[in-house]
């Protein structure tokens, strides 16, 4: 068979082509597992790029005189240790009470007896939720309608000052 693989023809390229190549190759390219010389940034020494420093954060305690620094475990639990400090930007940390919300409350507490009283809840909670949907359609039909008489008003007030109908003070 004439395309039958020659073993030792092979073999022979094969290490005639690795003696080329490493001739001319590097320490790092000849030994990959040792890897580049680099420059670590983490232990400020130069090694090869197979050993890898771990980084360790540290953090200032004790501002002063007393002040040392000892490795960070973790971020401060506290909320902006957790949640991050920008979303407690600029922010009152008690908000002022919205006027609405404050409607919503007391409409809740005042629909909820009603509610809680047929019992069909499993849970004071859901005759909570229960009390404050309708709270919350009453206050939106309410403002509603209060949204609606200032736009009427807005547009018969434009109206007379255009001249359109009689009105105001003859
Ligand atoms: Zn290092």
């Amino acid at each position: 068979m004439e395309n039958k693989l020659d073993i030792k023809q092979l073999v022979a390229d094969a290490i005639a082509k690795f003696r080329k190549g490493h001739a001319t190759k590097t320490f790092s390219q000849r030994q990959p597992e040792l890897g580049k010389m680099l420059n670590c940034k983490v232990c400020s020494r130069r090694h090869r790029s197979s050993i890898i420093c771990k980084q360790v954060f540290t953090t200032i305690i004790n501002r002063g005189p007393d002040e040392r620094e000892v490795p960070e475990r973790h971020a401060a639990q506290t909320r902006k240790g957790i949640n991050g400090s920008q979303m407690f930007a600029k922010k009152r940390i008690k908000p002022h009470h919205s006027h609405a919300r404050l409607l919503l409350v007391q409409m809740t507490q005042d629909l909820f007896p009603k509610y809680f009283s047929w019992n069909i809840f499993k849970t004071p909670q859901e005759a909570m939720h229960a009390a404050r949907g309708e709270a919350q359609a009453i206050l939106s039909r309410k403002a509603r309608k209060l949204r609606n008489s200032v736009v009427q008003q807005q547009h018969r007030s434009r109206q007379i000052n255009a001249g359109l109908i009689g009105g105001g003070i003859q």
